[in-house]
């Protein structure tokens, strides 16, 4: 492993680099013209940055409703939504819906597990005021999925076409791997390929990852399962391969 200032060799490395690294834009984006202003969830600030005209905000996490409610103050946005999201309110009974999720052991239960799997696919996040109704309320224009762009227009799943002059792509994050020169830590898009934390190359862990185990795998309440899990592993492999050093 090089650093900035050392190489050092180890006999297990755990990346624990962040779940939401490099924000993921789709092959779409290569389709615009130039003259259409192209920001990411990273790059954008404020609505100052986008151009007067409509602009089309890909993606309908928490991250793309918000910027849409936001934009739609000062400009006709369009929302380019993806499969149906649920949205729960941010405070039940006084206490943050983290705080109940944990504590009903929702935000433990592993990604093998029925309610796992629930939470996975209908990946619920906080935050009732932005719900599609309300948004729609505030004036977004509330789309399907985005099937295609060129030039200035964009064309939805449902057919329907627009000209938009920005977009802000809020289309979730992958991972920067180009600094792990190792390709079987990798799949083909470059994202890195774990399973619970284990990497397919020996020696090699994560912690930290999206629902690398569960739902608090990228949260601060959750990673330390993670972290002791990996742990555990890590132990194990330097034991076994202590003790068989030994016997030769
Ligand atoms: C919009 C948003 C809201 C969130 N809200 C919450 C929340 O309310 N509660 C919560 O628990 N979590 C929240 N999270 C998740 C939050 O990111 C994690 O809980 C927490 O930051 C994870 O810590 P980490 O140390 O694993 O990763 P990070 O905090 O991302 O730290 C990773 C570090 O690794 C460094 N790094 C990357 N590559 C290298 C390299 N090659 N060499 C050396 N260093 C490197 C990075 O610079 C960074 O400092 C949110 C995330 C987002 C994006």
């Amino acid at each position: 492993m090089t650093t900035e200032n050392a190489d050092i060799e180890a006999r297990a490395v755990v990346i624990a680099s962040g779940a939401f690294q490099m924000p993921r834009i789709p092959a779409i984006s290569s389709a615009f013209s130039p003259e259409v202003r192209q920001l990411t969830a990273t790059s954008y600030r404020n609505p100052s940055q986008v151009p007067a005209g409509t602009v089309l905000v890909a993606g309908d996490g928490a991250t793309g409703r918000q910027i849409a409610l936001e934009l739609a103050a000062t400009h006709k946005v369009l929302l380019a939504t993806g499969r149906s999201r649920r949205v729960t309110p941010e405070r039940v009974l006084g206490r943050s819906v983290f705080w109940w999720l944990d504590h009903l052991g929702v935000l433990r239960a592993s990604r093998n597990t029925r309610i796992g799997r629930r939470m996975m696919a209908g990946d619920p996040f906080p935050g009732r005021g932005l719900a599609l109704p309300r948004l729609r309320k505030a004036g977004v224009a509330v789309m399907p999925r985005l099937a295609a762009g060129h030039g200035k227009t964009v064309r939805f799943a449902d057919g329907g076409v627009a000209d938009i002059g920005a977009v802000v792509w809020a289309t979730g994050y992958r991972d920067d791997s180009d600094w792990v020169g190792m390709p079987a830590a990798k799949g083909p898009d470059g994202d890195f390929v774990e399973s619970r934390g284990v990497s397919p190359v020996p020696g090699l862990y994560f912690v930290g990852r999206s629902w690398q185990w569960t739902r608090g795998s990228a949260l601060l309440t959750g990673v330390d399962a993670d972290a002791a899990y990996v742990t555990a592993q890590i132990t194990r492999t330097l034991v076994d391969h202590h003790a068989s050093s030994q016997r030769t």
